[in-house]
């Protein structure tokens, strides 16, 4: 029996690891779990199953829970979560927070020796050059949840490290991959929601429309699989069946296709390094689909892309700024109070304000990853 933390367990990829976990009973367990404010739907959760720790992200929530459920050890705020991710009994932790906030308990959890199952991409881009080490340092397992990283760590299988020629990251072009520039403009929320081909938390779903999603997965896939930036490509690919393949030195391209369905990148970091059905999974049919296309993106018109790039080449505390300013920005063209180019705008002037710190230290993060999020409020009035 496999026992694991769920760290975001009502968010989108927290309620399909739910999905997964129930499908296998007999192989996983949750022994704890994390909520952020959703707490109706937390107490769905608890109702379906039988978890005896839990945290949330208020005081006030954690105090009327208590009430309420008293076989259950309740926990709150940023050590709650690093409390329910060291557990002795945890084997894995998976980290399905949105944003920044997964960092801290990430790195405490690998301190106690638990394997990682990271959807947190925004971990890794702010701080693999921390995260990386302790990996190695502790010897534990960090398994992509993310589609494209777990496709491409599949495609290594087998393989030596030293035969990789290029990572090949596909994007589906999220929701404005048909307009122009100057029609982004004016482009509403709603319509950035709509995302072609995966059903996502908010965060990530503009972030896909923007570009900064594939921008931050570049980066995830540098620390993941040690590749340099000039060895990894974005390719769009609308259907979202390739999720992403590797190229070798022999100019032989393994890739991993199937139906857009995040329980198997979840399920498979839990497996790992087994395969189970995937309940409830629709096979692929490639006679049906027909045929599926492929563009290279334009930088001019995906300027987040080219700025993540960039800040990936800087390395140091530059990812830091680009992924807290684009957090705020990205909050706040949800709160509908800027508009959609703006996003990138305030993340690259953040950049370009920011005094670059070659090697920064986690509380060094920390601070700028504040100073970005500020930065981004002064510019357009709200702090
Ligand atoms: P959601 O917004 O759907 O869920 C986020 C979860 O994190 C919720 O449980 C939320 O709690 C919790 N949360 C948010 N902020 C905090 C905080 N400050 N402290 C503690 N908990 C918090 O996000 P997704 O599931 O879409 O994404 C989660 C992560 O996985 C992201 O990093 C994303 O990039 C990555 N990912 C997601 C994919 C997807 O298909 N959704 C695909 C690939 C990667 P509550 O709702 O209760 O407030
Ligand atoms: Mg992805």
């Amino acid at each position: 029996m496999k026992k694991i933390t769920v760290l975001g367990v009502t968010g989108s990829i927290g309620t399909q690891t739910i999905d997964v976990v129930k499908n296998h009973s007999d192989e996983f367990e949750i022994v704890a779990m994390s909520a952020g404010r959703n707490i109706q739907l937390l107490e769905e959760i608890m109702q379906s199953m039988n978890v005896k720790h839990i945290c949330v992200q208020n005081k006030e929530d954690k105090e009327y829970l208590e009430g309420k459920y008293p076989d259950c050890q309740f926990y709150d705020g940023q050590d709650g979560l690093i409390a329910i991710a060291t557990l002795t009994e945890v084997d894995i932790v998976l980290n399905a927070i949105v944003g920044f906030a997964g960092l801290l308990p990430t790195m405490e959890a690998i301190k106690a020796h638990k394997d990682i199952a990271l959807a947190n991409k925004e971990t890794l881009v702010v701080a693999g050059h921390l995260i990386i080490p302790l990996v190695k340092e502790y010897g534990v397992a960090l398994l992509p949840v993310d589609s494209e990283h777990s496709a491409i760590f599949q495609s290594m299988n087998g393989e030596h490290h030293g035969d990789i020629a290029k990572i090949i990251l596909t994007a589906s072009g999220g929701s404005f991959r048909d307009k122009s520039r100057d029609e982004l403009k004016d482009v509403t929320v709603e319509q950035a929601l709509k995302h072609p081909n995966w059903s996502m938390g908010a965060k990530i779903t503009i972030d896909s429309a923007t570009l900064f999603n594939k921008g931050l997965e570049v980066m995830e896939a540098k620390w993941l699989f040690d590749v340099d930036y000039d060895d990894i490509d974005v390719l769009i690919h609308p259907e979202s069946i390739i999720h992403s393949m590797v190229e070798y030195q022999d100019t032989s391209v393994i890739a991993q296709l199937g139906t857009p369905d995040m329980r198997l990148p979840i399920q498979y970091a839990l497996t790992y390094p087994y395969r189970q059905p995937l309940i409830g999974g629709k096979r692929l049919s490639l006679a049906d689909i027909g045929s599926l296309h492929f563009y290279r993106p334009d930088f001019k018109r995906y300027h987040a892309l080219e700025l993540a790039y960039e800040a990936g080449r800087m390395g140091g505390s530059m990812p830091c700024v680009l992924n807290g300013a684009n957090e705020q920005a990205n909050a706040l063209f949800l709160e509908r109070k800027i508009h959609f180019l703006d996003i990138e705008r305030l993340v690259e002037e953040a950049m370009r304000a920011h005094q670059f710190i070659a090697y920064p230290t986690l509380e060094q993060l920390l601070e700028i990853d504040q100073w970005a999020r500020h930065f981004v409020l002064k510019r357009v009035g709200e702090d």
